[in-house]
């Protein structure tokens, strides 16, 4: 080794995770591998080199935050640095450029020791790349410290770290940072002279950190009442740490500068007109229209896969299994009812994949924030759009998610009126209505009159949603004032992969959900259907009956003379009848209903119900009873899952009862005037 004229010792301190091992095997020259493991107690490491003929010994001291330790590395630290004994020249403190505030902490408890102290600005290439600006100078005057920068991982610096220990830059901070407060002032007093302590802070120190009852022990009738009592070793080390952390921010607030990241340039110049007061609704209706286009035309394929698969699966059961009643309510009850409902599944998928996605980028926050304006009027606040948006999904997650609605009335009426937004059960009635009485022509060639009218059918159901809040609002007392307070997140691209796999359990929660609703219905359907009274008078149950002559057509008919008026025949009375149960039954229940006449056992279920005609020869189908059904969907209450769950919510049977009558009053009165007006 070479020969050295003088010998220094140093000491490496700083947090973990600042680069001191990188540090420290540069400066010695080893090729230790860095990384001290969380919960791994490391002892401090010794090591040396010699800069211009001086021999420099230094220790590595495992990383700590403060000198009052919560682990066992941070003891060894907090040991070292509290013995006045250990003769040393100084610390090299090593500080985090993207943890500057968490360093100073322990820094400005060194510089309180009045140990000499140089600073090191470790990883100054990673506060580059995050576009935050250091005013190392500022920093310097500030500390009271010689600040070195250094990106270690690449060796830039260092050898300046050997330059400043050799010329011995070393500062003590002459003034204490930290006051010692007034309730220990006396008992600090006592410490310092019982112990012969020069320096204040490591008298508070040694009182504040756990071992200070040994400590106290031998002056222990020095002590009084009012000693004893602020003797809490915890409660001392938060009140320094608080005190500290308001000095360290007013540092930091002249010493740091953030530079608006890329992303958050983005996100501004993005908001300018996603949020636009006017652009902002523009923007999010054409979102709506472009999602509800995807709707009807990604999903027509599957669709027709299923539709074509659940034929095929039907036909087969009708021809291997032995004729008679088995054969019938599987092949004519159960898979087409079933199948009814899974037809639907890629609407609904598509539908929640798009909200997921629009959740996931931010933008749905933009939407809160845009709706807060609007919807404030109406007795909602910001808030209520996600439930409301939502509730095009499912009313049951959506009512639930009122209850991050802090205002009582808000919520109420978020309640009340979240069932008139279009859920995904409504979605396949819609559908099929749409599809049966609405045209396939493209408006200017691109805009689908079928999306249109499936948004006309959601903007019913939202504007509808409105006008009842409003109504509330006015019934509803209370003085409670509400505002909204939120935080528009950066844009981001969203996780397209796990939100599929999210909107993928949704669907087949929702399939295996009204799949049994609909495997029992469907069989009761198909008994009620098959069996009927007997013809000749008798009261016996005759089998295998025509569709009209059975217990299910004389259900329907019964009810007949009331939705006639709305345009509606038995069997659509029977699909109504059967919707209170859940909407989307309506359809498995037609599948079902039309499966059942088996006059020509190929066409599809669609086709049947479009060349159904009454005995006038008049379409079953038509414009009017078509946009009738589709009011009537709109409004009423049709689920008696939605019903309990607000009973649940409200608590009141009052409110569920007047919700359950308003809704289907409305329905019926909204679907008569309609019919009526379009026959
Ligand atoms: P210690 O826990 O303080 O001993 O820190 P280490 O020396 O183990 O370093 C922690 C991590 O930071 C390691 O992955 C180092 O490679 C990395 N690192 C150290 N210094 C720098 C630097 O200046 N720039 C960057 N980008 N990374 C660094």
């Amino acid at each position: 080794m070479q020969q050295s004229d003088t010998s220094k010792k140093i000491l490496l301190v700083g947090n973990p995770n600042v680069g001191k091992s990188t540090i420290f095997n540069i400066l010695c020259n080893r090729r230790q591998k860095t990384g001290n493991y969380a919960g791994v107690t490391v002892a401090s490491l010794d090591g040396e080199y010699i800069y211009k003929n001086e021999k420099v010994e230094v220790t590595d001291l495992p990383g700590a935050y403060s000198i009052y330790p919560d682990s066992e590395d941070e003891a060894i630290s907090a040991k070292f640095l509290l013995d006045d004994a250990k003769n040393y020249s100084g610390i090299v403190y090593i500080l985090e450029a993207l943890n500057i505030k968490r360093g100073l902490l322990l820094l400005q408890q060194i510089q309180d020791l009045n140990i000499p102290v140089t600073v090191v600005l470790n990883q100054i290439d990673q506060a580059e790349k995050r576009g935050i600006t250091i005013n190392v100078q500022k920093l310097a005057e500030l500390t009271g410290t010689e600040i070195i920068c250094t990106n270690a991982k690449k060796n830039i610096g260092v050898e300046d770290i050997r330059e400043k220990v050799y010329q011995s830059a070393f500062t003590t901070e002459k003034e204490n940072t930290f006051k010692i407060p007034i309730e220990q002032k006396n008992l600090t007093g006592k410490v310092m002279q019982h112990h012969h302590i020069q320096n204040p802070f490591r008298a508070w120190a040694t009182i504040a950190s756990g071992n200070s009852l040994d400590f106290l022990e031998p002056m222990d009738e020095q002590l009084d009442e009012n000693d004893r009592k602020n003797l809490i070793p915890k409660r001392l080390q938060t009140q320094e740490t608080i005190r500290r952390y308001q000095e360290i921010d007013k540092i930091l607030s002249q010493v740091i500068t953030k530079k608006a990241q890329f992303r958050e340039l983005l996100t501004e110049k993005m908001d300018k007109i996603l949020v636009h007061p006017f652009w902002g609704y523009v923007i999010f209706g054409l979102v709506l229209l472009f999602i509800f286009q995807m709707v009807f035309f990604l999903a027509s394929y599957p669709m027709d896969w299923i539709d074509t698969g659940f034929n095929y699966l039907s036909a087969a059961a009708s021809q291997h299994l032995p004729a008679g009643p088995v054969n019938s309510l599987i092949s004519n009850g159960i898979i087409p009812g079933i199948g009814g409902i899974v037809i639907f599944a890629p609407q609904i998928g598509i539908l929640l994949y798009f909200l997921y996605l629009l959740e996931d980028s931010g933008y749905m926050a933009r939407v809160v924030f845009l709706m807060d304006r609007f919807l404030r009027p109406f007795g909602l606040n910001g808030k209520s759009i996600v439930p409301l948006v939502s509730g095009t999904a499912c009313a049951i997650p959506a009512i639930m998610s009122t209850r991050n609605i802090e205002n009582v009335k808000e919520r109420l009426i978020t309640i009340m009126v979240t069932p008139f937004m279009t859920c995904s059960a409504r979605l396949p009635v819609y559908s099929i209505i749409i599809a049966l009485v609405i045209p396939n022509h493209f408006a200017g060639g691109i805009i689908s009159y079928r999306a249109l009218a499936l948004m006309a059918m959601y903007i019913l159901g939202f504007s509808t949603a409105l006008i009842a809040s409003l109504i509330l609002k006015n019934i509803i007392q209370s003085k409670e004032k509400s505002f909204l307070i939120m935080d528009l997140p950066s844009y981001k691209k969203p996780l397209f992969g796990y939100d599929f796999k999210m909107m993928l359990r949704k669907v087949w929660d929702f399939i295996t959900g009204a799949g049994r609703i609909i495997f029992v219905v469907s069989i009761i359907i198909w008994v009620l259907s098959y069996f009927g009274p007997s013809i000749n008078g008798s009261s016996k149950v005759s089998s295998d009956v025509k569709l009209e002559h059975s217990y299910l057509a004389r259900m329907g008919k019964a009810i007949e003379p009331a939705i006639a008026p709305l345009g509606y025949d038995w069997k659509m009375g029977v699909g109504i009848l059967t919707s209170f149960a859940a909407r989307e039954v309506f359809v498995g229940t037609m599948s079902t209903l039309y499966s059942l006449e088996d006059d020509a056992p190929e066409t599809k279920v669609i086709d049947r119900m479009r060349n159904d005609v009454k005995p006038n020869g008049e379409k079953v189908f038509n414009l009017a009873t078509g946009i009738s059904i589709l009011i009537f969907y709109a409004f009423a209450m049709q689920c008696i899952s939605t019903v309990a769950l607000v009973y649940r919510e409200t608590k009141s049977v009052r409110l569920t009862f007047f919700q359950i009558v308003a809704m289907s009053g409305l329905a019926y009165i909204a679907s008569l005037i309609v019919y009526q007006i379009l026959k």
